[in-house]
C-alpha cells in the first residue's frame, strides 16, 4: 500500500528500461504487442510431473520482465492492466471455451504481507477482465492455497524445485469451478508451481485444462498452438 501511495507522489523511473518517465512508451508499446502477439505453447525442459499444457505471452526479458518485477516486488499496481492483458493473450492460447475459471498460484501468507499484495491473484483478476472485455466470458478464482511452509525456491534446480514445492498446495475451496479451469502465474521457470498446481486441484477432482503465464525465461520451446490475440 505504501509503495502505491509512493508511486503517485515520487517520480519514478521506467520500470521497463529505467527511463526518466514512470512507464516509457517504447515499453508500454513492446507489451502491448505482447498482448497482441503471445509467444504460444511453452514447456520446460526437463518439464516436471504432471507439468500441464501451458502457454506464455513473452519471453522473461526487457521490459515484460522489468514490469512484472516491478509490479510483483515494487507494488507498481497500475502496470496489472497491461499486464493482465498479456496473460489473458497467452489463456487465449490454450483455446479455452466461454467461462474458463482462472485460478492463480498462490504465495504464502507471509509473502502476501512482505510484498503488501498478492500478485498472481492480481493479475488473475486483471486477465480474467481483459477476457471479459474482449467478449470471453471468464473468472478468477483463489482456489488454491499454501498447504506448508516452502523453503527459498532461489539456487535451487529443477528437480530441487519439484522436491521443494512437493505437496505445497491444497484446494482451499470446495467450490466446484463452473467453467475449464486455467491455472495462471505470472512466470514459469521450471515448471514446478505450475506442475504442484495442477496436482493439487485434480486431487481435489478438478481437471486443469492448461496453465498461462505472462512470461517464461528461456528454457521453452513452442509446440504450435494457435496464437489468438486478445484486445
Ligand atoms: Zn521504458
Amino acid at each position: 500500500m505504501l509503495a502505491a501511495l509512493l508511486d503517485l507522489v515520487l517520480p519514478q523511473p521506467c520500470a521497463g528500461c529505467g527511463g526518466t518517465t514512470a512507464w516509457c512508451a517504447a515499453c508500454a508499446a513492446a507489451l502491448a504487442r505482447v498482448a497482441l502477439h503471445p509467444l504460444g505453447a511453452t514447456r520446460p525442459d526437463p518439464a516436471p510431473d504432471r507439468f500441464p499444457r501451458a502457454a506464455a505471452a513473452a519471453a522473461y526479458s526487457g521490459p515484460v520482465r522489468g514490469a512484472l518485477l516491478a509490479h510483483k516486488e515494487l507494488g507498481r499496481l497500475g502496470l496489472v492492466q497491461p499486464l493482465g492483458r498479456a496473460l489473458a493473450a497467452a489463456v487465449a492460447c490454450l483455446d479455452v471455451p466461454a467461462g474458463v475459471v482462472l485460478v492463480p498460484v498462490p504465495s504464502s501468507a507471509a509473502v502476501v504481507r512482505q510484498r503488501g499484495h498478492d500478485h498472481a491473484r492480481r493479475l488473475a483478476a486483471a486477465a480474467a477482465r481483459a477476457l471479459a472485455d474482449a467478449g470471453r466470458a471468464a473468472a478468477m478464482l483463489p482456489l488454491l492455497a499454501p498447504a506448508r511452509r516452502v523453503g527459498d525456491q532461489a539456487g535451487l534446480d529443477a528437480r530441487g524445485r519439484a522436491a521443494n514445492l512437493a505437496g505445497a498446495f491444497r484446494v482451499a475451496r470446495c467450490v466446484p469451478p463452473a467453467g475449464c479451469v486455467v491455472v495462471v502465474d505470472d512466470v514459469v521457470t521450471t515448471g514446478a508451481s505450475l506442475a504442484e498446481a495442477t496436482r493439487a486441484l485434480a486431487a481435489a477432482g478438478i481437471r486443469v485444462h492448461g496453465a498461462a503465464t505472462v512470461a517464461a525465461t528461456v528454457r521453452w520451446h513452442g509446440h504450435g498452438f494457435p496464437r489468438t490475440p486478445v484486445q
